[in-house]
């Protein structure tokens, strides 16, 4: 359809005196006809949600995304120590958390920033789940790490800087856990569900979506948080919808405001960033709840799904 309008402009602005007639008769009326009946249909096919389609929903170990439950992932940016992950899986856990997120991998603007703890860390996120029973999900930052990663994970996220990383999408659709899909700072709402595209047409079927703001011309919050997109994709696909408001807005004191309006909007669950001691955190402090505050949120979310 933008091809279309953007052909008729064209052709509407053209001066009536212009003689460049090549130009004017390229569009031909068959190739217009074929290329609007292209445009009309949905260019993401398996991502679509059909009318009366219910919301897919996608298992992470144990815990149902998309089946009208509010799910909650929730643990640090980093994962820092054994001691670090286990104690935060169980303050979340106790809070009601559903899942534990920690980043092993870590896709750092600078590459003198602290980048991850690798394969031990997977190993303390995996102990993590043993003790506490919560699912883990973690970054998959390349190519060659998928295998292991999704030995020990139970979903793995694609990070918003990854998103149009085609040859890694093409790898996790044939990888045996579900993937977390993350929005790409820049990337519009199209070019998200054409990712996920790659993802469930590679023969992936278990697919989230995460909105964690984008940029725009806004820098007193850390990124835009795109919540009216989240009612739009909700529309538009069948797959379930989670919200990061811990990137999505860079301070704490945002998050939770942030996630009772995801919340309210429709989002399938939250994925927020919560630390033992956000002060001391190696990563994203600034933007980390504390288990009490995260416990105080749990409470007003619960309050809002009873009500
Ligand atoms: C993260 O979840 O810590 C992260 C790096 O997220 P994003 O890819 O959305 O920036
Ligand atoms: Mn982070």
């Amino acid at each position: 359809m933008r091809n279309a309008e953007i052909a008729s402009q064209s052709h509407r602005g053209a001066p009536a005196m212009h003689v460049a007639r090549p130009r004017r008769r390229r569009p031909t009326a068959p190739a217009q006809a074929a290329s609007n009946s292209t445009a009309a249909a949905p260019p993401f096919r398996l991502a679509s949600r059909q009318e009366g389609q219910a919301t897919t929903v996608v298992m992470a170990g144990d815990v149902a995304i998309g089946a009208g439950t509010l799910v909650v992932i929730a643990g640090p940016c980093s994962v820092e120590s054994r001691q670090q992950i286990r104690e935060t899986a169980r303050r979340v856990k106790a809070a009601g958390a559903h899942m534990l997120r920690g980043g092993a991998y870590k896709p750092r603007t600078s590459p003198y920033e602290f980048q991850g703890l690798g394969e031990k860390a997977l190993q303390w996120l995996a102990e993590a789940r043993e003790a506490s029973g919560l699912p883990v999900v973690t970054e998959v930052l390349s190519l060659e790490d998928v295998d292991m990663v999704a030995d020990y994970a139970d979903m793995l996220q694609v990070g918003a800087r990854n998103m149009q990383n085609y040859a890694l999408l093409r790898r996790l659709a044939t990888a045996p856990k579900p993937v977390l899909l993350k929005r790409g700072p820049a990337a519009t709402i199209r070019e998200w569900l054409l990712a996920a595209e790659y993802l469930l047409s590679g023969g992936n079927p278990n697919v989230v979506l995460c909105e964690r703001g984008i940029r725009t011309f806004e820098t007193a919050t850390r990124n835009t948080l795109d919540l009216a997109g989240v009612a739009l994709v909700k529309e538009l696909s069948h797959l379930p919808v989670l919200v990061d408001p811990s990137h999505g807005t860079g301070q704490r004191r945002l998050v939770p405001p942030a996630s009772r309006a995801a919340a309210a909007i429709g989002a399938d669950g939250l994925i927020i960033e919560v630390h033992p001691c956000p002060d001391e955190a190696w990563s994203d402090g600034d933007q980390s709840l504390d288990p009490v505050q995260f416990g105080m949120l749990m409470n007003d979310l619960r309050g809002m799904t009873a009500a």
